[in-house]
């Protein structure tokens, strides 16, 4: 047999994406599908996932999966659903996430509780319900999607940025005791990207201080953040576990000094 006949007779892998209805979650989705995976999509906003699939088309490749990712009972749940549709599991995209940019001190409790239980509950609660799924045919991988505002303090992102530093170490955690079990966990962290949520929470301000802080001084595209999620998810990443990749023009590994640059320039 060819190397080509045996590879077609490997089973269909399968991703579960959460937070897949638009922006990030639904490029990655596309790359998964444009790469022959099945693909769950899951979202807390039926219409909008209802309204992203009818778009994508792929009738019998993806499937629409609705919970929140903050609730361990929708997230149990929507994992069984995937299971009983697909039969197994191979990666997992933790992307849900939300965001609220407001001063420290005027910044409540409740509102500081709302995005942990989204952006650092739902990847432990997803990731904890995906594994023992993903084990039952030899492991997978999982991507944690954080921030470069998990990397880098900046003003207003008290509850954003803590909630992305602790998927940050959320992620060396899982890679240390999942990678012992045939499970790779790693993170992608994006620069800026022009979804709805950066439309929500990125004032004219906020988008100047960007550019002047990014070498390549620009947003990044949904696409090059669902390349390198597909990569970290594939077997080209086989020996890739704990790292936190960033996504962002430069953006984490530079300080001072662009600015003047471009003066000069
Ligand atoms: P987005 O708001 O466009 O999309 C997020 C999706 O997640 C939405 O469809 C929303 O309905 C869903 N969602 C939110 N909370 C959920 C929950 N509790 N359960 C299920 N679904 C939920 O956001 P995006 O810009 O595509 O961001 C995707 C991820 O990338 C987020 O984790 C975000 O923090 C991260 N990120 C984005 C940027 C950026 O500039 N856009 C930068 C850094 C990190």
């Amino acid at each position: 047999m060819t190397e080509n006949q045996e590879s077609a007779l490997e089973a269909t892998k399968v991703a579960l994406i959460t937070g897949a209805a638009r922006g990030i979650g639904l490029a990655t989705a596309k790359k998964f599908l444009e790469e022959g995976w099945h693909v769950a999509m899951l979202d807390r906003e039926r219409d909008l996932l209802t309204g992203a699939m009818e778009a994508l088309g792929h009738r019998n490749a993806a499937m629409p999966v609705f919970a929140d990712v903050s609730k361990p009972e929708d997230v149990s749940r929507a994992v069984a659903e995937v299971e009983a549709a697909f039969g197994r599991l191979d990666a997992l995209v933790n992307n849900a996430g939300i965001a609220n940019f407001k001063p420290v001190l005027e910044t409540s409790f409740e509102e500081w509780s709302e995005i942990m239980a989204t952006n650092l509950n739902g990847p432990f609660l997803c990731t904890n319900a995906a594994a023992p799924v993903m084990l039952k045919t030899g492991g997978g991988a999982v991507v944690n999607i954080a921030s470069i505002s998990g990397f880098r303090a900046s003003t207003l992102r008290v509850a954003y940025g803590t909630s992305k530093a602790g998927v940050l170490h959320l992620t060396k955690q899982q890679a240390a005791e999942l990678g012992n079990i045939g499970i790779r966990v790693n993170a992608v962290c994006p620069g800026p990207v022009d979804t709805a949520m950066a439309k929500k929470v990125h004032t004219p301000e906020i988008r100047a201080d960007y550019h002047a802080a990014i070498p390549m001084n620009r947003y990044g595209l949904e696409s090059e953040l669902a390349e390198a999620i597909f990569f970290l998810c594939s077997d080209k990443a086989s020996y890739i576990n704990g790292q936190h990749l960033a996504v962002d023009g430069g953006f984490e590994a530079t300080g001072i000094g662009l600015t003047t640059l471009r003066d000069d320039g």
